[in-house]
């Protein structure tokens, strides 16, 4: 009974904390297909959780918007960017990530996790993926870092009637590990679009994934963090500006780091005023 309970343990600390079918399936026993073997396993084989677009724009020449070069074409991505490029609102964005079944996250999440605020809002900010409590609930930050958002943004005066919150991916990934590379690619098309839809005057990334993803960069947050970086889609007439924040997560477990999320919401808040 104890090796039992020890198992247990051991199996939730390693973040296996949900049962996602009747039976349990032996992974080693079944033969990869070709298109289920493509980028997600490499990924997973080489734990490559860094920017899926690492160098992708002005960096690397890709031009901006076009689809992803990875060294292994990823299932699912060429087919996101055409969906997601006849998506001419947000709501019919909506229900075209609802719809899509590309991207393996969804197998095992209880929701979609599309958005939350007012798509109208002059701020955009784009956090990792969602955590338990936005699976259950399919809103993005409603969970403990959640909570330390809201609070952040009421001290500069934004509630989400003033601002639009997403993720990189729609889905939570299971036990809250990063979302692999391939999960981010898949989702990318839909989360440029969003972008482009919304045209908020500024974008937030919240955390490192985020920031790297949408930048196609590969330095960390601490480095990108309270500095402006330009922000473009090959769709955008004009850069937005972009501002990366450490993640609330980050600043539950570190909060020594508050002191610099504190100098980064006003110069933010600055932003927001000046209107300009
Ligand atoms: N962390 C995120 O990055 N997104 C959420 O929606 C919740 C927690």
């Amino acid at each position: 009974m104890q090796n039992a309970r020890d198992a247990l343990i051991w199996q939730l600390e390693a973040g296996i904390d949900e049962c996602i079918s009747e039976t349990p399936v032996d992974r080693f026993k079944q033969v990869p297909t070709p298109s289920a073997a493509g980028g997600a396993l490499s990924d997973l084989a080489t734990g490559d959780t860094a920017s899926p677009l690492a160098g992708r724009s002005r960096m690397s020449g890709r031009p901006l918007g076009a689809p992803v070069q990875a060294a292994k074409p990823i299932p699912g991505v060429q087919t996101a960017w055409e969906v997601a490029s006849q998506c001419a609102s947000i709501a019919k964005l909506e229900q075209a990530v609802r719809a899509f079944d590309g991207c393996t996250l969804k197998q095992t999440a209880t929701n979609t996790v599309f958005a939350d605020g007012n798509p109208d809002a002059k701020i955009m900010f784009i956090g990792e993926a969602p955590g338990a409590d936005e699976d259950r609930q399919g809103r993005p930050f409603v969970g403990l870092s959640g909570q330390l958002f809201d609070k952040m943004m009421a001290s500069i005066g934004l509630d989400r009637t003033n601002l639009y919150v997403t993720n990189i991916v729609f889905w939570r990934p299971p036990g809250n590990r990063n979302p692999s590379t391939s999960e981010i690619a898949v989702c990318l098309p839909f989360v440029e679009r969003h972008i482009e839809l919304v045209g908020p005057d500024v974008l937030v990334p919240l955390g490192g994934p985020a920031a790297k993803t949408l930048l196609g960069v590969r330095q960390g947050i601490t480095s990108l963090r309270g500095k402006w970086h330009p922000y473009q889609t090959s769709k955008m007439a004009a850069p937005i500006e972009s501002l990366p924040f450490l993640h609330p997560a980050y600043l539950l477990r570190s909060p020594a780091h508050k002191r610099e999320s504190w100098q980064d919401l006003l110069t933010l808040r600055d932003r927001l005023a000046s209107g300009s």
